[in-house]
């Protein structure tokens, strides 16, 4: 079986794949990567809290160039998840106008970014339209 390791380390893989956040204990403020001390009321308490998958894209920016090697155009967008605000592309879908739309529904969706030598997968995520 091959194993998954997640690009990021707030994506949970398994059988319910997920993102994490650390939440500030003293405001509630939300961040995606390690902090020491939270960026809007200087607290050092965090916990985890897991993030809906499920959300609105809040706005988004259509990318026509990027460095060699990335394809494009591709959709770089920030998801509305339940209040919490994740910066993500989106993917499985056309990168225009009349497909990305403001405020459309979307869920989160894994990719593969290749398998090495040894089988173990490497897993990027994205959003993709919520049917
Ligand atoms: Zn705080």
């Amino acid at each position: 079986m091959t194993e998954q390791i997640s690009l990021v380390d707030y994506l949970v893989l398994g059988d319910e794949p997920h993102l994490v956040a650390h939440e500030c204990t003293a405001c509630g403020a939300r961040f995606f990567d390690r902090r020491n001390a939270c960026a809007e009321c200087s607290g050092t308490e965090f916990r985890s809290v897991d993030i809906p998958t499920e959300g609105e894209l809040r706005t988004f920016t259509i990318v026509a160039f990027a460095a060699p090697g990335i394809p494009v155009p591709f959709v770089a967008g920030v998801v509305d998840c339940g209040g919490t605000s994740v910066r993500a592309n989106i993917i499985n879908v056309d990168a225009d106008p009349e497909h990305v739309t403001l405020g459309m529904k979307v869920r989160l969706a894994m990719f593969s970014l290749g398998t090495d030598e040894a089988g173990t997968e490497a897993v990027g995520f994205g959003f993709e339209p919520a049917a």
